[in-house]
Formats: structure tokens, sequence, C-alpha cells
């Protein structure tokens, strides 16, 4: 069984780096380090994670949307390693909702998202994948995107007021 990896936590450097791009695919220790961000994202009921948040400066992340006790109402998906991944087109409206960080444990905040983007990525076989993602799927996508970036949600949320507890926000999404 693969292990989990630590979450580097809010005010480790890691987290504002610019990441590099994935180069060489067939490297074992990048088909490993993908393995143990599926295991990280499950055993830390996540719905994505990005290897800067594991001390590994790559632009690469895993989307795994499901519900769990952390985001109860999360749709079911695939989990997705997504390598070198980029926007290619987004909505004009965007949408405010909640999101958390495995980086900045139990606090929650308002964030503006696209509502849909168009976006392009290799995966973890080396295919290039086109697919438009809408909702809390594009949202994940846009949280992990800005990871890679050293961007936190944090950083987008428009009002302090905006920023609640984990406990206060399972209390509101009842
Ligand atoms: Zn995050």
């Amino acid at each position: 069984m693969t292990e989990s990896l630590q979450i580097a936590q809010l005010g480790n450097p890691i987290l504002r780096q610019q990441a590099q791009s994935v180069d060489n695919l067939s490297d074992q220790k990048l088909q490993q380090l993908i393995d143990k961000l599926m295991t990280t994202v499950v055993s830390e009921s996540g719905v994505g994670i990005a290897a800067p948040q594991v001390s590994q400066s790559y632009r690469l992340f895993i989307v795994a949307s499901r519900p769990n006790l952390r985001y109860p109402h999360a749709p079911v998906m695939e989990p997705t390693a997504m390598l070198n991944p980029r926007i290619i087109a987004h909505s004009t409206e965007m949408v405010k909702d909640w999101e958390g960080c495995l980086s900045i444990p139990g606090i929650r905040g308002l964030v503006p998202r696209y509502r849909s983007v168009e976006v392009e990525y290799t995966d973890q076989e080396g295919q290039l994948q086109r697919q438009e993602l809408t909702d809390f799927v594009a949202r994940i996508f846009q949280h992990e995107y800005d990871h890679l970036d050293g961007i936190v949600f944090l950083d987008r949320v428009e009002s302090t007021q905006e920023i609640i507890t984990e406990q206060e926000y399972l209390k509101r999404i009842g």
C-alpha cells in the first residue's frame, strides 16, 4: 500500500513558488508521486491536491471530487491526474462558493471562480486531454491550478468577513 505524504501548510515557502513543468512522464519517481498524491487526497478527505502541497514543485495535480466528511455534497468522479494543465477558455460568468484547502486546515473562504473552464492537460498515460469543466469540478481545477502559480484561495477572497472556520461552515451547509 502506498503511504500518504505530509502536507505543506500555509507559511511554507513552497506554496508560494511557481512550479515547474513536468517533462519526463516515464520517470518512475513521477508515477510514484502521482500514486502517492492519489492516496493522500483520499486519506485527507480532499477533493483535489497539487504537487506543491506535498513539497514537490511540479505542474501536476489530482482532481478527485467525491462526497466526504469535508465536502458532503461533492459530485462523484474518477480521481484524475492532470499534468501541465492549461486553461484554454472560460465563461464570463463567475460564481462564489466556499473553499477549503488541505494546506490551510480548519478555514473556509468564499471564492469567486469561473463557472466553466475549457482545459487542456496531459493525463497519467501521457495523452493530451481537452475537457470542459463546470461548477464544482471547474472550481477544484481553478483552485489546484492556482497552487501551481503560488496562489492560495485566501488570496482570492474578496472580504475577510467571508472567511469562516470549518466548524461554522459545516453548520451552514447542514
Ligand atoms: Zn488547496
